[in-house]
């Protein structure tokens, strides 16, 4: 069974994917998936559950290991100027030292 959205058109639940659209069988309509989550603003909290957003600074709040670096990213390690983009790890960021790297926004707290 599928987890199809129904349609936005006419709200029938006999969409089908072809490819990369979905199509309605009953007014024809077709979509993607990546236009509906296109639309979806970036929801980002940090470690407080306090809402992140592009520019700001946070710090980390765990050593973290940092792939390809035999230097652990410390705890306290100030980050400016985030920006948040859509996955698993949420921020992208450049950290003196390490360059541009991704983190994980429960990793971090924001700084005021
Ligand atoms: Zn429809």
């Amino acid at each position: 069974m599928s987890n199809l959205p129904n349609c936005p058109q006419c709200n029938s639940a006999y969409t089908y994917e072809d490819g990369d659209f979905l199509i309605c069988p009953e007014c024809a309509y077709e979509w993607t998936m990546h236009q509906v989550a296109e639309n979806d603003d970036l929801i980002v909290k940090d470690a407080n559950g306090n809402l992140l957003a592009d520019g700001n600074s946070v710090s980390v709040i765990k050593d973290l290991k940092v792939k390809g670096s035999s230097t652990p990213l410390k705890q306290g390690t100030k980050v400016k100027n985030i920006r948040l983009v859509a996955g698993d790890h949420n921020i992208d960021c450049k950290i003196d030292g390490f360059g541009s790297m991704k983190l994980k926004s429960e990793f971090v707290k924001k700084l005021s």
